[in-house]
């Protein structure tokens, strides 16, 4: 009897890593934003050419990465943001499973440019198919800038069910958004076909909405405020006047990460009651600032669903919170004792 189990080469571990990682162009922008954030950027600029199916560039003013990280980093499992297991319960960082730049390296053609503020030249790396085909030394800004042409390439499969340029776009602007509005003390820029989509300066909460949102959002904010040993709470519910017949912006961040919950969704909607029209709903933008050690991120390849260790306590918190802020607000129903 002969032995018929092996090893994947590497690069079609990488390919297969990638269907997981990349199911579209939005999923590149939002990997490479969160390196940029993680990077400790002040100033982030993405640039699409066709919804990112001819390019997602972003370029930031990072720490960069030394001539043998910019090597790593395209390699699977090489991460610089965790050691040992028990770093997961302990997350600091977007970024952990040291993956997606492997994936994207698969399916891609990617140029990455990055140098360190003590450095005197910068490294340029080609790369295609998981294969270095140039390296060099280049002049450049202290940061990294990472250019993905040409997605799924080499998987005409994939690049032809990519949807239409709208819908695309769509989900690019989805995560951009997703992105922003937990990180408003960082300056970020978004062009797509060089033209300007938004222009965003360092800024609060607050005006983060408003200016990715529109100026009419400001009136209709109601402030969230909450402090306790489990969670800080802190954020915006619109007014329900304002409740919109199509589902409406709904955001939660947890810890500056966007997160979908179900459960926390229907704590907020219960803090309505009796206060909406059926079929209408409000429009939140809630961050919880929780114990890293109280969740868990990992159990989705894109992380936008989180395990609670208290999500009982959180559900009845942030209903009562809210349902208390509503009512500061005068925006209650009044009571008509006269009839
Ligand atoms: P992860 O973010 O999970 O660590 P990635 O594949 O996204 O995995 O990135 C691999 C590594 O490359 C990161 O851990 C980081 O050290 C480095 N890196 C990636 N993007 C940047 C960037 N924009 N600036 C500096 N370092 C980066
Ligand atoms: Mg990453």
């Amino acid at each position: 009897m002969s032995d018929i189990i092996q090893l994947l080469p590497d690069h079609v571990a990488n390919q297969i890593a990638a269907g997981e990682v990349v199911q579209r162009p939005a999923s590149v922008v939002k990997e490479l934003l969160e390196n940029a954030i993680d990077a400790g950027a002040t100033d982030i600029k993405l640039l699409i050419k066709e919804a990112g199916k001819i390019l997602i560039q972003v370029i930031d003013n990072g720490k960069g990465m030394s001539v043998t990280d910019a090597r790593m980093c395209f390699e699977r499992h090489a991460t610089s943001k965790i050691r040992k297991a028990e770093d997961l319960f302990s997350l600091h960082t977007k970024g952990f499973r040291g993956e997606a730049l492997a994936s994207i390296a698969a399916i891609a053609h990617v140029e990455l440019k990055t140098k360190q503020e003590d450095q005197e030249l910068g490294t340029s790396i080609k790369i295609e198919g998981s294969k270095i085909v140039s390296q060099g030394f280049i002049n450049t800004a202290t940061g990294t800038s990472i250019a993905v042409k040409n997605l799924f390439y080499n998987i005409p499969a994939r690049r032809k069910f990519l949807k239409s340029d709208t819908i695309e776009t769509r989900h690019i602007i989805d995560e951009f958004q997703r992105v922003v509005l937990a990180h408003p003390g960082i300056s970020f820029l978004l062009h797509h076909n060089d033209i300007e989509v938004y222009n965003l300066k360092s800024s609060n909460f607050r005006k983060r909405i408003v200016a990715v949102f529109g100026s009419k959002m400001n009136e209709k904010l109601v402030p969230i405020e909450e402090q306790t040993d489990i969670v800080a709470i802190t954020g915006f519910v619109t007014k329900p006047s304002f409740s919109k017949k199509k589902r409406g912006e709904q955001f939660f961040f947890v810890n500056d990460r966007f997160i979908k919950n179900s459960y926390l969704n229907h704590a907020v909607v219960s803090a309505f009651e009796g206060l909406l029209e059926t079929g209408s709903h409000p429009s939140y933008f809630l961050y919880l600032q929780v114990p890293a050690n109280t969740i868990d991120i990992n159990i989705h390849p894109t992380k936008t669903e989180i395990e609670f260790d208290n999500a009982n306590a959180l559900y009845a918190m942030l209903r009562a919170t809210i349902k208390h802020s509503l009512g500061q607000y005068n925006v209650a129903p009044i009571l008509d004792f006269n009839r």
